[in-house]
């Protein structure tokens, strides 16, 4: 895509949900942490529904290290993977009490230290809690950059890259929103909705969906009152 397919792209997604945000429930960067970290390979919804408990019990690093690591594994366990995220949530708790006063911090490398946080939980938190221009690439975001040719790469980090290269002000702090959502509720996996996609005529994946066929209703409900010939 060129400059202005890259804009009238983003304008597009824009347009159609001027303020987007993340679809987990959180209070504040704590919090958004934890449930980023608790939602891989996880729904948001699945997330919420275990982090309302969670988070009422325990909304501070100090009061997740209190609740331990036994109650938060029995509170969490409807989601993949919670024995590790158990494990995770208290020790990132205790190293955000030692080494940072109770505080998320606010840079890349710090907090790719914190137990349980790759680059893409470091970049959500970045994006949605400090406002930085961060591109976090889930799987929506990898596929929507690969197929549309927005931004196209091998790897994660590559659609990263590339992402912050392409995309312009003023959509760069809600981009990678616009993109999840439209990878989770439009360009699907299997079968992408592009009979009611608003990018379509930019998008460069060429075998699209058509539109589902609707049945006639006279080949649907035959009459059943006529006797057969
Ligand atoms: S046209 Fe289809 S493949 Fe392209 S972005 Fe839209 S939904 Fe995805």
């Amino acid at each position: 895509m060129n400059r202005q397919q890259v804009f009238e792209f983003y304008s597009r997604l824009a347009e159609a949900n001027p303020s987007p945000t993340t679809e987990l429930e959180y209070a504040d960067p704590f919090t958004l942490l934890v449930a980023v970290v608790l939602s891989a390979q996880a729904t948001d919804v699945s997330v919420n529904l275990v982090t309302r408990d969670l988070f009422e019990l325990a909304p501070t690093p100090a009061s997740m290290v209190e609740l331990g690591e036994d109650a938060v594994r029995d509170r969490i366990k409807s989601i993949g993977l919670f024995n590790t995220k158990a494990k995770n949530v208290i020790a990132l708790s205790q190293a955000l009490i030692r080494d940072h006063e109770g505080e998320v911090p606010q840079t890349r490398e710090a907090l790719e230290l914190l137990p349980g946080v790759g680059r893409k939980t470091a970049n959500v938190v970045l994006n949605t809690a400090f406002g930085q221009e961060t591109f976090a690439v889930d799987t929506h975001i990898f596929r929507v950059g690969n197929r549309t040719g927005l931004a196209p790469g091998k790897t994660p980090l590559e659609v990263e890259l590339k992402l912050d290269r392409v995309t312009p002000q003023p959509f760069r702090r809600d981009a990678h929103h616009w993109l999840i959502l439209h990878g989770r509720y439009i360009c699907k996996a299997r079968l992408p909705l592009c009979w009611k996609c608003p990018v379509i005529d930019l998008c460069r994946y060429k075998p699209k969906t058509p539109p589902p066929k609707t049945v006639s209703p006279a080949v649907s409900a035959p009459n059943t009152l006529e006797p057969p010939a």
